[in-house]
Parts: structure tokens; C-alpha cells; sequence
């Protein structure tokens, strides 16, 4: 997005009509460009033919559901950003559509403001992403067996690549990056996800326990009890 000057586009994966339209709108009057498919295969030949900048996605959808929808997306390659649309108590949906890789979710029923916010917020870290290379930042991180390479956003452990989500990239880069300090769950959530209004930081404990799992023994991400996490400065 941006480099062509249109306006951003966004998918919404979504087969309640009242809830689909409602979104339409808000997303409209702040300026995007949007389009609602009423099922999950729809959405995924929309995905297909027009690369929307956002795909807001429910995760209760007819045809393919909205955790298929993710995987498929996520197993392509496509780093495209995905806002979930989940109920208001689901916390295992959250947490499952979060680690097979979506960025964020925004509870149903939810505030169009809060709406917005949130999928400002998501197309602020992927455009940053996209943006050249800072050349403050190195290149080439390392801590004892992993290795992030910044610019072509890849992670080694032991020269074997591991996959990781955008955001499990971006976590992880932000820690090591503050090598020696602890980031707190608000401070992360301001640095990875671009806000801190939120006061849910179950998003940072998903995201950091897939890394421990992906990375395993190469994981240098330490807990620090009531605090936050960090990366230690000697490993
Ligand atoms: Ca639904």
C-alpha cells in the first residue's frame, strides 16, 4: 500500500450482513476502500485476484472457516496483515487464530472507532515493514545460535530457517534489538503492534510462547515476572 497513492484496500471476511455492513461503513468514512465477502472460499479468490492491503476476517464463516482462511494465507507466504473478528468470550479462538498467525483481533460486538484504530494500526506496522532498511539498525542480528537477518526477514537457529509469523518476527526482533533491557507487555504492544490502549496483553504471551516453541532451545526471550520479557545481554 501506499506506493501507488490508492487508497488502502480492505477484505472483510465476514456472513453476517449487519455486522459486514457496519464495518463497510466506518471503514469507508475513514477512507479505505472496502469489499465483503460473505464466505471463506470467497474470500480467499478475492485474497487471490486483488492483494487487499487488510483482510478483516471472521472466524465463523461458511464455505472455508476463518482459522482455514488464515493457514492457507500464512502457509502461501503472504505476509498480508489479518485483523480477526471473534466473539467476545472465545478466548481459545483468539488464541488459536493468533498462533496460526494472525496479527490482532477486535471483539464482536465492537467500536467502530476502536475499528479503525486497530486496522490503522496494523497497516502502520506492515507499511513500516515494507519500508527500506533503517541503516541505524544492523543488518544481521545474532544471539548465540539464532540469527535474524532484518532485511529479507528471516530467522536461523543453527543455519537451519525457522518460520515465523510477521509479528512473531517483529517481537522477536524488537527484544533482541533491546538487547539487555526489559520491554514491558504495554511497551511491546506499543513497538510491535502500534498502540497501547488496549490493556490485553494475552497477544504478546501468544506470540512469545510460539517463539519458544518454534525457536526451542535457541529461543533467548526471558520472562521477568510481573514485569515483562527480555532478551539477556550475555547468553
Ligand atoms: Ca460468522
Amino acid at each position: 500500500m501506499g506506493s501507488t497513492g490508492e487508497q488502502p484496500f480492505i477484505l472483510i471476511a465476514e456472513d453476517e450482513p449487519n455486522i459486514a455492513s457496519f464495518a463497510k461503513m466506518y471503514l469507508e468514512a475513514a477512507g479505505f476502500r472496502v469489499e465483503v465477502a460473505g464466505r471463506g472460499d470467497v474470500a480467499l479468490e478475492r485474497i487471490a485476484a486483488e492483494r487487499p492491503d487488510l483482510l478483516l476476517l471472521d472466524l465463523n464463516l461458511p464455505g472455508v472457516d476463518g482459522f482455514e482462511v488464515t493457514r492457507r494465507i500464512r502457509q502461501g507466504g503472504a505476509g498480508m496483515p489479518i485483523l480477526m473478528l471473534t466473539a467476545r468470550d472465545d478466548a481459545v479462538d483468539k488464541v488459536v487464530g493468533l498462533e496460526l498467525g494472525a496479527d490482532d483481533y477486535v471483539t464482536k460486538p465492537f467500536d467502530p472507532r476502536e475499528l479503525v484504530a486497530r486496522v490503522r494500526a496494523v497497516l502502520r506496522r506492515s507499511d513500516a515493514q515494507s519500508a527500506p532498511p533503517d541503516p541505524d539498525i544492523p543488518p544481521v542480528l545474532e544471539v548465540a545460535d539464532l540469527r535474524v537477518e532484518i532485511g529479507p526477514r528471516e530467522v536461523f537457529v543453527r543455519g537451519e530457517e525457522i518460520a515465523l509469523t510477521p509479528k512473531e518476527f517483529d517481537l522477536l526482533t524488537a527484544l533482541v534489538q533491546a538487547r539487555g533491557l526489559v520491554l514491558s507487555r504495554e511497551q511491546l504492544l506499543e513497538r510491535v503492534w502500534g498502540y497501547t490502549f488496549l490493556g490485553d496483553s494475552r497477544t504478546i504471551d501468544v506470540h512469545v510462547r510460539q517463539l519458544r516453541r518454534k525457536l526451542g532451545d535457541a529461543c533467548p526471550i526471558e520472562t521477568v515476572w510481573g514485569t515483562g520479557y527480555k532478551v539477556p545481554a550475555r547468553r
